[in-house]
Formats: structure tokens, sequence, C-alpha cells
């Protein structure tokens, strides 16, 4: 197994034996690429869509939410596009009988030439040490520029097979590279097909006449179908959006990444009507910001790229994503992309109703615009928990395995810890746990030596634990211990509260966006 995928199997293994994510249906074994969230998960979760949500909603006048259901009319989906065209290629090996993606088997061979680079990039590095000069050797090295040809040529090609759906030249491509089955290695493929992603379910009682009805692949069509509604309740003007978060349910061909593709996830999403004419300078602002968005969080940079999209789906005229590096390398977290007026344009096809805009500034009507800021909540999940967990080895050669999660963002943030279970100590630990659980999420835990309760919740991200011993009894002090370097200090009881807030408030990182 490689040093990848060793750390993977870490990720998926500390997600379920603490009570983040299990296999759905797990008793009867499972069901492909569905999963449920644990008790310490659904607060992850909670915390990260409640800071996207003010974030989006509450700190921006002119974003409201929303919340539409997921069954929707089936005419929303031929309007949208996503009955004719929201379709993967998909291909199979009929040595391995396992089906592919075929433009992720392109884009993961072109990943490990991209992997070869940093390679090149590292060795320099190490071999010219402090005088390196990153970009001058990444513009002249020959070999460098060699890769990144190669790579150029193989995704135009996909690109422009993809667009001109000659299915037929993305098997040549894969032929061409000699790509072989991950699992088998072999290079039997079968011809390259079309497949639709949506799933189907019988609405009404009777078998017969029942009508047939899609699960949403996306939350955005419930935005548009519901633009003028708002827009005329609300009394919103342009510029203004529209955000929601919930369901949406895709037949991925592949999903073996854990919660990075799911057949049912969650997305948060943010629909931005615009003036047409605007809707360059919107895009490029909703960029910046959902950048800044992620970077607030505090990971290093260096975990975020943009990835403009050069094969654009049917309904966009610029769009970009933000890519993360995930555990299997760097993917799409969130795309934000410029609409057009496509979707509403059709709606008002499709329905015979008007979608537009009344602009009395000039006395025109008009379809709005939309640029679009779209996140999958199990991607941004499985951001923060792989980029969290971390291994160390401590002085004494023990190691040590905790979660490095935001603290404003972790399940838990604080546990309150009574040295013994007794001479009065369990009492003043419950006090403190029932002043405290009003405002954080608290845990309480007198099972165990304290050692071992400090790694458990290392373990679960929680990034203060409060000691409760027999000095506490005499000055009302306790000890803090910080999860990050285990650092000890001593603290009157009442000033844990603020010590908690100052760190681990939402507050705090929305003040800093
Ligand atoms: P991909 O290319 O990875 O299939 P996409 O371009 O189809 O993703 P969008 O349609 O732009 O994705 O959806 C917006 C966001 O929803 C994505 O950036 C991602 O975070 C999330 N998302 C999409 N599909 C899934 C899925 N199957 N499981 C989990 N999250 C998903």
């Amino acid at each position: 197994m490689s040093k990848k995928e060793d750390s993977f199997k870490k990720i998926v293994s500390h997600a379920k034996q603490y009570g983040f994510i299990f296999p759905s249906s797990e008793i009867y074994d499972g069901l492909n690429a569905v999963y449920d969230y644990g008790h310490n998960g659904v607060e992850l979760k909670n915390n990260i869509r409640e800071y996207w949500w003010k974030s989006m909603v509450h700190l921006n006048q002119n974003i409201v939410g929303l919340d539409a259901s997921i069954l929707m009319h089936p005419t929303t989906w031929k309007a949208s596009g996503h009955v004719d065209a929201f379709n993967d290629p998909l291909i199979d090996n009929k040595d391995s009988k396992k089906r592919y993606r075929a433009d992720v088997l392109v884009e993961d061979y072109v990943y490990k030439i991209e992997e070869k680079i940093e390679k090149e990039i590292l060795k320099a590095q190490k071999k010219f040490g402090e005088d390196f000069d990153k970009e001058k050797f990444v513009s002249t090295s020959p070999k460098i520029a060699e890769y990144n040809n190669k790579t150029k040529k193989i995704l135009t090609r996909l690109n422009t097979s993809l667009e001109k759906d000659n299915l037929d030249d993305v098997k040549d491509l894969i032929e061409s590279l000699e790509i072989s089955c991950p699992e088998s290695g072999s290079k039997n493929w079968s011809k390259v097909k079309q497949f639709n992603l949506m799933f189907t379910t019988k609405f009404g009682a009777s078998s017969d006449n029942a009508m047939e009805l899609y699960l949403r692949p996306e939350t955005a069509q419930g935005i548009f179908v519901n633009f003028l509604n708002i827009q005329k309740s609300g009394r919103m003007k342009l510029p203004f959006g529209i955000a929601q978060t919930g369901k949406a349910f895709r037949n991925e061909i592949v999903a073996r990444q854990f919660v990075f593709r799911m057949k049912e996830f969650e997305q948060m999403e943010m629909q931005f009507f615009v003036k047409p004419g605007s809707q360059k300078k919107w895009y490029s602002y909703w960029k910046e910001n959902r950048l800044k968005w992620h970077l607030s969080l505090g990971l290093d940079k260096k975990y975020y790229r943009f990835h403009d999209h050069q094969k654009l789906a049917h309904y966009a005229e610029e769009a970009c994503d933000i890519e993360f590096k995930f555990p299997f390398g760097f993917k799409e977290l969130e795309g934000i992309h410029s609409r057009t007026n496509f979707d509403l344009s059709n709606h008002e096809k499709f329905s015979g109703k008007k979608l537009k805009y009344f602009d009395n500034l000039t006395n025109v009507s008009y379809v709005p615009y939309v640029v679009e800021t779209s996140i999958g909540l199990d991607r941004m999940f499985l951001a923060l928990f792989s980029s969290s967990l971390k291994e160390e080895i401590l002085p004494d050669g023990s190691s040590r395995t905790f979660l490095k999660l935001p603290p404003s963002l972790a399940p838990i943030k604080i546990a309150i810890l009574p040295l013994i279970k007794k001479d009065g100590l369990p009492e003043i630990a419950k006090k403190i746990f029932n002043d405290l659980r009003f405002e954080f999420n608290v845990a309480y835990d007198e099972k165990d030596a304290i050692g071992k309760r400090y790694r458990r919740q290392d373990a679960l991200g929680t990034p203060f634990c409060v000691t409760i011993d027999h000095q506490t009894l005499e000055d009302g002090t306790l000890t803090i211990r910080y999860r990050d370097d285990m650092k000890q200090k001593r603290i009157k009881i009442d000033s844990i509260n603020s010590t908690i807030a100052k760190s681990s408030n939402i507050l705090n990182l929305l003040k800093n966006l």
C-alpha cells in the first residue's frame, strides 16, 4: 500500500472510531458511497454549515436564505438542461468489470505528471538550498516545460473531445496514454458512453399513473424557481443573493473516495443575481471572497488553488474551482460559476411565466445574470478533517494523534475532567459543566486516567480540557490544557468562559472576514 493510501485509510478509520462518519446501513454491509454522520461528525458538520450560513446570509445585507424542497416539478430539470446534459462519460474495464469516469482516468494521469513536477521542484530546492528561486526554476527547467506541455496537450484534447461529444476519441486518448485499470492493471477498455446522473423516484399513490420525479442533483434550481417569490416578497434590489443548504443526489459512477464523492450529499449554494453586463465584476468578487472564507479557517495557503475551467458546463460563461489538496491530490472543493441568464430564461420558456426583474431606475424589465458559489458540505468536512488529523512523536518517545481543527468548528469546545471521582471534585466539575453547556458544546469525562482522557479529547479535536483537582477546592483555580501544544496553565474557574469564547467562538472568524 502506498503512503498516501495508508494515510487515507487512517483518516477513514479515525472518522469511524471516534464517531464522525459511519458507512450507511452498515449492519447490512453498507451502501456504496452513502454515509452517516455520527455524534461528533454531526457537530462538526453543523458548525461548518453555520459558519457558511452566517458569513453568506447574516453578514450580507443583500443575501437572504431559502429552504426549497428536494422534490420539484419534473419540467424543472428539462429547463435546467439536466435531463439532456447532466451526464458523465463512463468506461468499463472488460477484465476487472470495474466502471470508471473516463475523464477522471485522464485527469488522474495528468495529476501524476503534476506530482512529478512537484518532485523536480523539491529536488532542486534541496540542491540549491537558500538560493533557490522557484519561479525562475519553473520557467527555465526543460524537464518541467516538457511535463507542462504534455499535460496541456492531454487536457486540451480531452476537453475538445468532450465538448464535441466525441467519445471515441476519449477512448483513443485513454489507450494512447496507456492508462490501465487502477484495480487490475488491465488495458482492455469498453467504449465510452454517456450516463445520466439523476436518480428517479415515483410520485403518486398508484404505480400506474404515478409521475416520475427526479431527486434534485443540485440545490440551485430551487433558488431559480423561487427567484421572483423572494425578490417580490423581500423587496430585493439587484444585485442580491439567495443562499441555501440542503441535500442533493447524484448516481455517481465512481464513488470510492469516502465523503468526497457521495450519491447523497449536501450542498451550500448561493445564487447572486446581477444586472447583465456586471457579471464579470461579480464573478471576480465572489472568487476572491470565497477564497478568503477558506483561508480564514487558518489552514496553510498551500492547500488551496484556483482551477479555471477550459471546458464549461452547458450554462456557464466563466467558471473556476477552488481546489483543495486532499490526501489523494488537488480536487474540486467549491465551484464559482458565471451562469449567465441561462436558468431563469429557460424556466421562463418552459413554464410560460415571466421571471424578469423590473429595474425602476431605468424602467426596464430584464432577466438578471447569475454568479453562483457552490460548495459541498461533505467535501468541506473532508478537507478540514483530513488536513487536521496529525500524528506526533512526543519527547518521551510515545506518539499521539490529534485533530487540529479550527477551534470554532470543533465538535466539542471544552472537556471538563475531575482528576478523581471523589473528594467533591465531580460535584465542582458538574457545576462547571452545567454553567457552560448553555453556550458551548461541552464534554464531561471522569473515566480512566487523566492522560488517557486528554488523548481521547485530542482525537476528537477538543481545543481545551480543564482538570479539577484538590487545589480547585482551595483556591477556585483549575488546570486548562491546550490541545495543540499540550501546555497547561492554572486559571480561575470564572475565566473559563471568556478563554474559550476568545478562541473558539464562530463570531471571531466572522469578524475577520
Ligand atoms: P466533480 O467534478 O467533482 O464531479 P462537479 O463539478 O460536478 O464536481 P458541481 O456540480 O459544481 O460539482 O457541484 C458543486 C459542489 O458540490 C462541488 O464543488 C462539490 O463540493 C460538491 N459535490 C458535487 N458532487 C458531489 C458528490 N457526488 N459528493 C459530494 N460532494 C459533491
